[in-house]
């Protein structure tokens, strides 16, 4: 007799998106003459970049030839991508063999499948408010207890408050973990990790045989040369952590799909040998993954070369500028306002003490823009709204200008 994986059932209703698209509706049917805009998405919106293209079409040119056609690849990516990616650490400091990379088909499948490398009872502490892959696929894997509704939280899970009181850095856990989950910059609070702050958790991953499973999918939007885009920057990180990538924010493979993750040889934990884990990691995407389409993966190395390099950071500078026209309009408002300088998103604290849903309405009935109740991000979230750069210039000012117009603060 076939049975369910009864944790599912302990998953607090997939409410944010559902609540957003529900109260848009409402609205919109109350009030069919306002034009939305929406601020609150994390998805990209301008066109590949020329050299990206060109090496997507070199992708399916090859498929067309008897010469050059290819069927299935490496399950863990094509050796010039890995070594690709390899030397394009190198240029940053950071020394890691091609073997220690596994391509995949983005960030998400990756950050979602790593937890089941380890052992279900290994105690898992996340960032809060946190990317919500990380918390849900940790309580299907069994390693939570209920939902409280009450606090906003799993049992048996470890939250790591980020607030303006940490710098919307989380202290170090007060009690041992195993699995630490950082993700920097930090989607939704747009906080960027400084050399110190990864390092003191380096240093409690090693000293607890704990393994930091760091989130690294919006490196590229870092332009302060003082802040690192790689956990492995930090000494001794390739002992503890692994380091989990993408091409979707980097070069807008948001719908192409591509990503990565290093797991370092050196990587030990309590019962593992150097190596075993990176084999692990090698074993279950050589299982359960049939390697990134070669198409795509053609594409990343188009973005990795020199001129693809530069038409994506002009790319990224593109969102960014959206960042600064979003951040200096709320701050012309006088709002509260953090991220946005490194990071494509940003985060406000809401006027007056509502709560985020309060804000959402506020926003959506006075200035017609929708973005991001900051609480569907974990309970840490509660009081803080996200709105994010992915936009197209004229929507992103068009949404500005009608905030600063007409939100009544
Ligand atoms: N990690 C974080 C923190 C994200 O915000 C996102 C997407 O929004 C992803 C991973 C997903 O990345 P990918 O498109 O590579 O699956």
């Amino acid at each position: 007799m076939a049975r369910k994986n009864q944790h599912y059932q302990k998953l607090a209703a997939g409410y944010l998106f559902p609540e957003i698209g529900r109260r848009t509706r409402l609205f919109q049917e109350q009030h069919p003459e306002a034009e939305i805009l929406r601020l609150g998405i994390g998805n990209t919106t301008e066109p590949l970049t020329p050299s990206v293209i060109e090496g997507l079409h070199d992708g399916v040119s090859r498929l067309a030839s008897l010469e050059t056609y290819t069927g299935y690849g490496d399950e863990q990516g094509d050796l010039p991508l890995r070594e690709k990616l390899a030397a394009f650490y190198a240029g940053r400091g950071v020394n890691l063999d091609a073997d220690e990379f596994f391509v995949s088909d983005g960030a998400k499948p990756d950050s979602a499948n790593i937890q089941s490398i380890f052992s279900r009872d290994c105690i898992a502490a996340f960032q809060d408010p946190a990317y919500p892959v990380y918390v849900d696929t940790n309580v299907i894997a069994g390693r939570s207890g209920e939902f409280q509704k009450d606090t906003g939280r799993y049992e048996g899970f470890v939250y790591l408050p980020c607030s303006r009181e940490n710098n919307f850095f989380p202290n170090l856990p007060e009690q041992k973990v195993d699995l630490i989950y950082l993700c920097s910059p930090n989607n939704p609070t747009g906080a960027v990790a400084a050399r110190e702050q990864l390092a003191s958790y380096v240093e409690y991953a090693r000293r607890n045989r704990s393994v930091l499973i760091f989130d690294a999918s919006y490196a590229e939007y870092i332009s302060d040369p003082a802040l690192p885009k790689s956990i492995f920057e930090i000494e001794g990180a390739k002992e503890c952590a692994i380091e989990i990538n993408s091409f979707s924010k980097f070069a807008g493979f948001t719908g192409v799909r591509l990503g990565w993750t290093i797991v370092p040889k050196d990587l030990v934990i309590e019962d593992s040998e150097p190596g075993e884990i990176n084999h692990m990691w090698f074993r279950r995407q050589t299982t359960f993954f049939n390697g990134a389409s070669n198409i795509a993966q053609r594409g990343g190395l188009a973005v990795l070369s020199d001129a693809g390099l530069q038409e994506c950071r002009e790319l990224i500078q593109y969102y960014m500028n959206n960042a600064s026209i979003i951040r200096e309009g709320l701050l012309s408002k006088g709002l509260e306002v953090y991220g946005g300088s490194n990071a494509p998103y940003l985060w406000l604290k809401t006027p007056g003490n509502m709560t985020s849903w309060e804000f959402f309405d506020k926003l959506l009935e006075e200035a017609w823009v929708i973005g991001t109740p900051g609480v569907g991000f974990g309970p840490a979230g509660e009081g803080y709204f996200r709105l994010s750069a992915f936009g197209h210039r004229e929507v992103v000012e068009t949404a500005v200008g009608r905030i600063q117009s007409r939100l009544k603060i």
